[in-house]
């Protein structure tokens, strides 16, 4: 193990092992967190937590709780994941009880597998907390349901991340009728992913929806179709993280539309403030 990640570890090996929580911190919101997640958060020792997780979050720390920030940024690893893994594993051997705080649900795209896998391998107990995640808490802030008796019957999560430098996604399943695709980390490949998907036969004008920080008081909402969200991004200035939602249901009704509306308004004061 690293020096770096040693000195973060302030007490001394424990006979007893602690446990390790993997808790869901939810969207955005510091609101939408369960109440077994407050009262872990309340108790730990130790609070291990990534840039997605509310900060306000850690105001339910007691006094003297340990808290690490091993946050990571798109293409900047703070901490490589086999070192944040050896950091739980170490903690948990000072006998520390320690919440791992990660945004959203810890096992939709957070890593939580193989960080659980790497301490069950050492011994060390640990539980998962759910998480709300981006997609559930987005729809709900949006109103966009995502699944729909009349305009889909099946929902799927692909992450829109590049990785070697290629998109790598299941196009089938994205190009699945009847159904609602939600892309994460997919803003950045915005514009190759609706160029594709157009390219492979998916409708021009199936509706699309962008939520950027949603479920926070800086949510922004932009709609528009396959053809045209791209453009109508580039002008809104969105700060990520961002959702992109592609199906019927984003037209199920106006408020997805409506929160764009003001998305647009907001941007337009800001620019003409600046001039
Ligand atoms: N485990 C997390 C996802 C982590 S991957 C979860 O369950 O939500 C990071 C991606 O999640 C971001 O690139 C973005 O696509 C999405 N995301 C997370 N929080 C978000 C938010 N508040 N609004 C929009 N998208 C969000």
């Amino acid at each position: 193990m690293e020096n770096n990640i040693l000195s973060l570890v302030k007490t001394q090996p424990s006979s007893t092992a602690g446990h390790i929580y993997l808790v869901g911190a939810g969207p955005g919101d510091p609101e939408l967190i369960t109440l077994k997640a407050v009262r872990l958060l309340q108790q730990a020792d130790a609070i291990v937590y990534d840039r997605l997780a509310n900060p306000a979050l850690l105001e339910h720390a007691q006094a003297n709780c340990d808290l690490i920030y091993v946050g990571k940024k798109r293409d900047q690893h703070s901490l490589p994941q086999e070192q944040i893994s050896e950091l739980l594993v170490a903690l948990a051997r000072c006998g520390k009880n320690v919440v791992r705080l990660k945004g959203g649900d810890c096992f939709v795209f957070g890593r939580g597998g193989e960080e659980v896998d790497y301490l069950n391998q050492q011994g060390i107990k640990c539980t998962v907390i759910p998480g709300i995640t981006a997609a559930t808490g987005c729809a709900a802030a949006t109103q966009i349901p995502l699944t729909h008796r009349d305009h889909a019957h099946a929902v799927s999560f692909i992450t829109g991340h590049r990785q070697n430098g290629k998109i790598d996604i299941n196009w089938d399943i994205a190009l699945c009728k009847d159904s609602t695709v939600v892309f994460y980390m997919g803003l950045c490949n915005l514009e190759d992913i609706t160029t594709e998907l157009v390219k492979r036969g998916c409708p021009a004008d199936k509706p699309f929806a962008v939520v950027a920080q949603g479920t926070s008081d800086q949510q922004q909402v932009v709609v528009g179709n396959l053809s045209t969200i791209a453009k109508k991004v580039e002008g809104a200035a969105l700060t990520s993280p961002a959702l992109l939602i592609l199906g019927d249901v984003v037209k199920a009704n106006g408020y997805a539309q409506y929160l764009a509306d003001q998305t647009a308004l907001k941007l337009a004061d800001t620019l003409s403030d600046a001039v």
